[in-house]
């Protein structure tokens, strides 16, 4: 993780980090445990929106020359024989042969890749699907915390349900995006480096697992998600003061908000017709273990976006080089349900390239 972070660096992302404070990180993590919160110490650096253009430029800028690089280039199906792979099928039916193929399709191809990796037999464990919302309250109100540890890690059992309950992707001064994925809209929060708004959005998210006999938590994130897009035609805003209340958010009500909100696209609605209670209970206890922490964060005044999914893939079962049980096939990244951030993602795809590196040298003998 420490070299892929230092190639970041290299191409261009900023030095400065967050999270490595010793002292306040601790007297965090002691605030956290007091309010009944469980702080995960974490070492940040914020690359920004806009700097993530510029270092894939950057990288992009080293490839030319060396590598084709083909983009709106659907792969259909990935090319098996004998246990080995062959090659790509793209959506046009053209075939691309190789040794070697590194499946990397992200979140946005989780589906697909659950179907291929079905066809090839693959062994793959079920992963939690996390659904919640998209908090957004007034910067100043995780002023005190976000200086510090820039994105603060928190986990919450909540106490109806004993659901695992976490904050996620917590963008300080950022805006609430909205997320299209085949065909769904969910929500999604991101900050730049430079231009800044007065709010912070992080998610929550609550983890369920299923066993037996449903397995499929892509598929249910995805129907919570439908719910949400049948009700508010995309995304739905609420003011927690609504929800508590019982009642929907309506135009109005927004916009006698105090917090102004960044993502202007969502209608405003009522979530409790789209989340379960067992979601909904766990979102509200885990925001006034929030308000322990952090007051005001349990505000009337606070903005709830629905819904945001997590579509982490079924993980892949795969070596430690990133290969699968296919002779030559690595899978990395969200979409093979490995990774769930981009430092992550990252790493996994420079495991990969050295071990296929050493095949090609003959250090590594293939299997
Ligand atoms: C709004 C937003 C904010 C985020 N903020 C952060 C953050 O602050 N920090 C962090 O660590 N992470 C963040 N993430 C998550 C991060 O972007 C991902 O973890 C990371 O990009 C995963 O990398 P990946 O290479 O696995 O997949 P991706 O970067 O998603 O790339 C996969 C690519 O494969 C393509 N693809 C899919 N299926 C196919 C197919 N069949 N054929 C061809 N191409 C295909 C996709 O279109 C996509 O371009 C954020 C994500 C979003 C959406």
């Amino acid at each position: 993780m420490r070299s892929t972070d230092g190639i970041f660096v290299k191409y261009g992302a900023p030095n400065r980090i967050f999270g490595d404070s010793a002292i306040s990180v601790e007297e965090i993590a002691d605030q956290a445990r007091a309010a009944g919160l469980e702080f995960i110490p974490t070492v940040i650096r914020h690359i920004g929106t806009e700097n993530c253009k510029l270092i894939l430029n950057n990288m992009r800028k080293v490839l030319d020359g060396k590598a084709e690089i083909r983009t709106r280039s659907q792969v259909q199906s990935l090319l098996e024989e004998d246990g080995a792979i062959r090659g790509v099928k793209l959506a046009g039916g053209e075939v691309i042969k190789s040794d070697f193929v590194v499946v990397a399709p992200g979140r946005v191809g989780a589906n697909w890749m659950k179907g291929e990796a079905d066809a090839l037999g693959l062994t793959t464990m079920t992963s939690p699907v996390d659904i919640g919302v998209r908090v957004e309250l007034p910067a100043t109100i995780l002023k005190r915390i976000t200086d510090v540890t820039y994105e603060p890690k928190l986990i919450f059992y909540s106490k109806t349900f004993d659901d695992k309950v976490r904050t996620f992707c917590m963008n300080p001064y950022g805006e609430v995006v909205i997320e299209e994925s085949e065909g769904i809209t969910t929500v999604n929060g991101h900050s730049y480096a430079r231009r800044k708004s007065d709010n912070s959005n992080f998610a929550i998210l609550v983890s369920s697992t299923f066993t037996e006999p449903f397995r499929d938590p892509i598929a249910y994130g995805r129907y919570i998600a439908r719910l949400a897009n049948l009700l508010g035609g995309g995304a739905i805003i609420q003011r927690l003061g609504d929800l508590l209340a019982g009642r929907r958010s309506t135009r109005e009500r927004i916009d006698h908000c105090v917090t102004r909100p960044t993502l202007l696209k969502a209608t405003p609605g009522d979530l409790s017709f789209v989340f379960p209670y067992r979601h909904l209970q766990s979102i509200i206890e885990m925001l006034q273990a929030l308000d322990r922490l952090a007051p005001g964060v349990f505000s009337r005044h606070t903005l709830l976006y629905g819904v945001e999914v997590k579509f982490y893939s079924n993980r892949i079962e795969v070596s430690p080089e990133m290969e699968t049980r296919v002779k030559n096939l690595f899978a990395i990244g969200d979409g093979a349900g490995i990774t769930r951030g981009l430092l992550q993602a990252a790493a996994s795809g420079v495991m990969a390239a050295k071990a296929i590196s050493a095949c090609i040298t003959g250090i590594r003998p293939g299997k």
